[in-house]
């Protein structure tokens, strides 16, 4: 049987408390055969690059700047991470990346300028993944047309686009897949004010589907208020399978195919 794959997770939080090795081991022990560690500032490439070569069969790792750490610095650190792409393993993708309206700044000029800022660096982004030629993490949060809109207005091929942690509804999902995009999952399915979530995925279906954790972040019902970690996929994929009406073996036969396609992860 398929393992499943968490392919959106932040591993900094287990490194900094010493207990990587043990949360790998539960997500082996929970039915994992990998994870995607997904890199979110400049702090955390190096790590991210370096745990992916030590456990080259379990983590693969991606290099981005988070819309909520794009700062006043956001251009040298787009710069570095330009140079990070250009020596050394390569990343499995870019990102993650994007817009996020929930954490602006309360006044509204501050708020516009978090906002065009983000957008500069998404572009950027979507530069940098082009000329590498790996696909692009998105991060959307109250923004979907607006991510839609730069993604559209670059040209980036949208089979290689993935809005992770998908919190929109079926119009949003069908408007990705109409493009040849796709939305990932996390455990937000699992919540019980979550309907439109879950009907999100209905609209998707399967056949594109990936799921994650977004962990340490978003843990699924039941272990809510606890930290998340990896092998927690396994309350999400149960959901997910009993909203699709597909048994979980072939919905970890799926979702792993195309975590590993999306990633170009070797089998
Ligand atoms: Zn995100
Ligand atoms: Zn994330």
């Amino acid at each position: 049987m398929a393992g499943w794959i968490d392919s959106h997770t932040h591993l900094e939080i287990f490194v900094r408390k010493n207990e990587l090795d043990a949360v790998l081991d539960r997500a082996r022990e929970a039915g994992l055969e990998g994870v995607v560690t997904i890199g979110t500032r400049p702090g955390d490439w190096d790590l991210y690059r370096r745990i992916a070569a030590e456990r080259a069969s379990f983590v693969a790792f991606t290099a981005g700047l988070h819309p909520c750490d794009v700062d006043e610095g956001w251009e040298a650190a787009v710069a570095e991470l330009k140079r990070f792409l250009e020596s050394g393993a390569a990343p499995a993708a870019v990102g993650e990346t994007g817009l996020d309206r929930f954490h602006l700044p309360a006044d509204e000029e501050g708020a516009a300028t978090a906002l065009a800022r983000q957008e500069a660096s998404f572009r950027a982004h979507i530069d940098l993944a082009t000329a590498r030629g790996l696909p692009l993490v998105v991060h959307s949060r109250g923004a979907f047309a607006d991510c839609v809109r730069v993604i559209d207005d670059s040209g980036f091929d949208w089979e290689r686009v993935v809005f992770h942690c998908f919190a929109d509804g079926p119009d949003e999902v069908r408007e990705l897949n109409r493009r040849g995009g796709r939305a990932s999952f996390t455990g937000i399915l699992t919540y019980k004010s979550a309907e439109n979530v879950r009907d999100a995925l209905r609209e998707q279906g399967p056949e594109r589907l990936m799921l994650e954790t977004d962990a340490p972040y978003l843990t699924p019902v039941p272990h809510r208020g606890k930290r998340n970690e990896p092998a927690y996929l396994r309350h999400t994929a149960a959901v997910a399978a009993e909203v699709l009406g597909v048994e979980e073996p072939h919905l970890a036969e799926i979702t792993t195919a195309n975590a590993r396609r999306f990633y170009g992860l070797a089998e």
